[in-house]
């Protein structure tokens, strides 16, 4: 699923200003937005897994999910909204609504600059395994441009796409009257950031915007893109009034607050009842296959947060292999000095110069001032750690 599973990428470096620290538990450091410690050295996806194996009543918090859908499920139309992108994760929660328990799930997708093949074709394979499914695509010029805009000024080169994943889920819930909208797993609580959603179903749009969009304000980030879009044109990117939220007032939710969230789990699902693929070789910067394909622009995006926080996506998986007790924080170690200490790959650098319409300097003048010169400095053209997991 797409819709969260972008980790925020502020600009700021207030945080790593001061001495870095990593979880004596997993390999996340101090630099990840919001995240906290404990005692102990853990941060608070560590704490979260420890408390999903012994206090959290799962049982309870299911048949709460089984009352929800009672008290929403349609006998015409669709009673819940689910993001899609044909990955692992929103074919396993569309499943499981449907099939599990007998709702009626419309799979919204929203257009991905920059897609590649194997992303579309599971897609595809999804909608075929017996999916109702809505496709989103705002116009990309205006995407463009605010990728543009976020990813020179805030090293977010997803930026667009992210405020269209809010506005586009909840405008389709308004328009189609579904009072229900189910997203994959709160990534705040499950790798480490805030941890004030962890016994609350239901979230705000205040909330979404403060932590998904890091408090940027999408009316203040179109107005950046000149007056030659009227309100009307940019109907994607603005979130609809209050007035026209309350009258459905759909319930956005996060499926991990009801059920442990496995991400192995859920690849083993979607390839069997979704037809879901994986990639023949190791995603770019990690070593699983398995996950986010859907564009070529989050590899970018996780290389600037290597950029901006020592830490990419490898030291992600990690984090989730060594709390389902699949792997030790020695080996983790290992692996994120071979796939996180890494430059930009060059697979698709003539995608992302023709997309963001910049000469390779200009696009290395970007990533170089959104460097974070606390932690990682340049040497021989490359930028490196200028620190030690131990
Ligand atoms: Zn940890």
């Amino acid at each position: 699923m797409v819709t969260h599973k972008l980790i925020d990428l502020p600009s700021s470096t207030k945080r790593h200003e001061g001495e870095l620290v990593f979880c004596r538990n997993c390999v996340m450091s101090s630099t990840r937005p919001r995240i906290e410690f404990d005692h102990r050295g853990w941060c608070n996806a560590c704490v979260w897994g420890e408390e999903k194996k012994t206090l959290v009543d799962w049982e309870g918090r299911w048949k709460k999910l089984e009352a929800l859908c009672d008290r929403v499920r349609k006998t015409d139309g669709f009673d819940v909204l689910v993001g899609v992108s044909g990955g692992k994760d929103g074919s396993y929660v569309s499943h499981e609504l449907k099939h599990k328990l007998g709702m009626h799930p419309l799979a919204i997708t929203v257009t991905v600059p920059l897609a590649l093949r194997l992303g579309n074709e599971n897609l595809e394979r999804f909608k075929a395994s017996g999916f109702d499914h809505i496709q989103v695509t705002p116009n990309p010029v205006i995407t463009q441009k605010l990728n543009r805009i976020g990813f020179i000024e805030q090293g977010r080169p997803l930026f667009g796409w992210q405020i269209n994943l809010q506005v586009c889920v909840l405008r389709i819930a308004l328009a189609l009257d579904i009072p229900f909208i189910m997203y994959g797993e709160d990534g705040e609580i499950e790798y480490g950031g805030s941890t004030e959603t962890k016994n609350q179903w239901s979230y705000s749009m205040a909330y979404a915007i403060r932590v998904y969009l890091s408090g940027h304000d999408p009316m203040e980030e179109l107005k950046k893109i000149g007056t030659n879009h009227s309100e009307a044109d940019l109907y994607w990117w603005r979130f609809p009034t209050m007035d026209a939220i309350e009258k459905l007032n759909p319930q956005a939710s996060h499926w991990s607050y009801f059920e442990d969230w496995d991400p192995y789990h859920h690849y083993l699902i979607a390839k069997e009842k979704c037809g879901l693929q994986e990639r023949e070789d190791a995603s770019s910067g990690t070593y699983t296959n398995f996950a986010q394909t859907d564009t070529c622009l989050f590899d970018l995006h996780m290389y600037l947060a290597y950029l901006k926080f020592g830490w990419a996506r490898c030291s992600q998986d990690a984090g989730i292999d060594i709390r389902r007790g699949a792997m030790t924080r020695k080996q983790a170690i290992e692996l994120v000095k071979v796939y996180d200490w890494q430059p930009l790959p060059e697979d698709f650098i003539v995608q992302y110069l023709r997309y963001f319409e910049m000469t390779r300097e200009e696009f290395d003048a970007v990533l170089d001032q959104h460097a974070n010169k606390n932690i990682l400095k340049k040497e021989d053209g490359i930028w490196k750690p200028n620190f030690k997991i131990e």
